[in-house]
């Protein structure tokens, strides 16, 4: 599985539609200071959910939407897709190509899509989880985030490896049904306390 390809439309500094085609092997991406290098990182942690401005060297979550210049009006939304080939099904779907696509509006409405089928955010979480793709995961590594990982406590370091062994979707499975599992324990001491009241 490889990210192959990059859209970018209204996003930061990207106005105009714009692809950003992606060869196997390894791709640098050079320009001058401010020309949009760092943007084109943000816009992939932006479309797997980043829901921190700040993250995204933001103040607010409009931010990313481009917002104009002496020559040309700002947008009124954003949209980024990242495309990945699948054809080693690394992926668990039954497509050979994935796109998943993020669409916010000024208004601060976010719309995602998994091949052109509107989804909710958790639905791109789960397609990613345990590969190391994901606004948190290991593949992204930005300014500072290795010495992070290094003076982190155990417990958090213990997630990037539960992430690369694949392992961290059953930690998430574990936490729901733990969560449902509090939930029906209260439902059962308020029918308890209900029943006792009546009788
Ligand atoms: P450096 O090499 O200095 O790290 P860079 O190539 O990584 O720079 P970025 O930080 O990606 O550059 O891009 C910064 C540019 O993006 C700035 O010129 C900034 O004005 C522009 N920019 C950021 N947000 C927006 C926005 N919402 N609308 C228009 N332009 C934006």
């Amino acid at each position: 599985m490889f990210l192959k390809r990059i859209e970018l439309n209204g996003f930061k500094s990207f106005c105009n539609k714009k692809e950003i085609i992606i060869n196997k092997g390894i791709t640098g991406v050079v320009g001058p200071n401010g020309s949009g290098k760092s943007n084109i990182a943000d816009a992939m942690r932006w479309v797997l959910g980043e829901q921190s401005s700040k993250n995204l060297r933001g103040t607010s979550m409009q931010d990313v939407i481009f917002n104009g210049t002496q020559t040309r009006s700002k947008k009124g939304y954003c949209e980024v897709a990242l495309i990945f080939d699948n054809s080693d099904m690394r992926i668990k779907s039954e497509y050979t190509e994935i796109a998943v696509r993020r669409k916010m509006y000024r208004s601060g409405e976010s719309e995602y899509s998994i091949n052109n089928t509107n989804c909710r955010l958790k639905d791109i979480l789960d397609l990613f989880r345990d590969t190391g793709i994901g606004k948190e995961g290991y593949s992204i590594i930005g300014q500072g985030k290795i010495d992070e990982i290094l003076t982190s406590k155990a417990t958090d370091r213990r997630k990037v490896f539960e992430e690369a062994a694949g392992i961290m979707k059953y930690r998430v499975r574990k936490e729901e049904a733990e969560r449902n599992l509090r939930k029906t324990n209260d439902n059962i001491t308020r029918i308890d306390d209900i029943i006792s009241e009546l009788s």
